[in-house]
């Protein structure tokens, strides 16, 4: 058996397709654009990429957006007036702050700072509470992503039994809450789990986030499981890979995402979506 190899790059097109015609309807029914502003604090050059690729898919899709480019020594007064400054702006219904930030910026403060109706990256505790009570606002994009390449690839986690490797709060914690909201039975394992391959090899639908390269061997999966692999990482060639051994695991399960072209282009995409959300909502439709 090979495993289907799940497109994210196909899935991602086609979300996009439904997200612009969507947009174009909301424009001309409310004169209101939906518009994001990007915070890009400092000069990491992977960041920089992502706030590239965001004001562009804003652009595509036919959003308004901004992007605010801070020096690296920016205090976070400073952050936080800006901060202010687009919770109040009605031309702006989505905001983000690229993570990670500066050491003299407390994060946790920033992403407070946020109003929550305008957290598109559903961050703000309030968000947070919301997703873990089941009655959310926006879904965090990653874990959003996975679960609409498992929508669009026909995988129903309801009643399998799934693990999600790592549990951090932008990735590994939320999407073991997704995948529960979907009837999945779900098991957190992390750097402390003793064991890994025991919670691994029993497991229907795999999904890694942890940033290692190709961690998650072929004989820590179960044959005919589904592998979701979130990890980027760039190798010492500047190739990228995942925190999954690509090759030797889908020669036996049964749909992997590859990377680059499977999580990585939908997290944009439901960033475009949360936009649009938070501006429906602001309009009242
Ligand atoms: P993080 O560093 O915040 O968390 C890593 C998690 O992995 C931790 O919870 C840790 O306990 C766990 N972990 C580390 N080593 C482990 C081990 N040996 N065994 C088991 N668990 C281990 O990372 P993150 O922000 O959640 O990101 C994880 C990966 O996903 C990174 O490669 C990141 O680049 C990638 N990522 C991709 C996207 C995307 O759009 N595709 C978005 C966010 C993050």
């Amino acid at each position: 058996m090979s495993a289907t190899i799940i497109d994210g790059k196909k899935v991602s097109k086609e979300i996009r397709e439904t997200l612009k015609t969507e947009t174009a309807e909301f424009i001309e029914k409310t004169g209101v654009i939906p518009g994001l502003a990007v915070v890009l604090v400092g000069n990491d050059p992977a960041s920089a990429v992502y706030v590239r690729n965001k004001h562009r898919a804003c652009e595509e899709i036919g959003f308004y957006s901004e992007v605010h480019e801070l020096p690296e020594d920016t205090k976070e007064d400073d952050l936080l007036a800006l901060l202010d400054r687009l919770n109040g702006d009605p031309k702006i219904h989505g905001i983000l702050v690229q993570l990670p930030l500066p050491k003299q910026i407390d994060a946790d403060k920033v992403i407070r700072k946020i109003k929550p109706e305008k957290d598109v990256d559903a961050f703000h505790p309030e968000n947070v509470g919301r997703i873990m009570l089941g009655n959310y606002r926006f879904l965090p994009c990653t874990p959003a992503g996975v679960m609409a390449l498992l929508d669009a690839y026909g995988i129903d986690p309801a009643g399998k039994d799934c693990v999600v490797i790592g549990r951090s709060n932008i990735v590994g914690k939320p999407q073991a809450f997704l995948l529960l909201e979907r009837n999945a039975t779900v098991t957190i394992c992390h750097s402390r789990t003793a064991d890994l391959s025991s919670h691994t090899k029993r497991s229907d639908i795999v999904v890694v986030a942890i940033g290692k390269p190709r961690f998650l061997k072929a004989e820590m999966v179960k044959p005919g499981a589904v592998v979701i692999d979130v990890g980027i990482n760039r190798l010492p060639d500047g190739k990228l890979c995942g925190d999954a051994d690509f090759e030797p695991i889908s020669a036996f399960a049964s749909a992997i995402t590859p990377v680059p072209g499977g999580v990585g282009p939908m997290t944009i995409t439901m960033l475009m979506k949360n936009t649009l959300t938070a501006a429906k909502a602001a309009v009242g439709t």
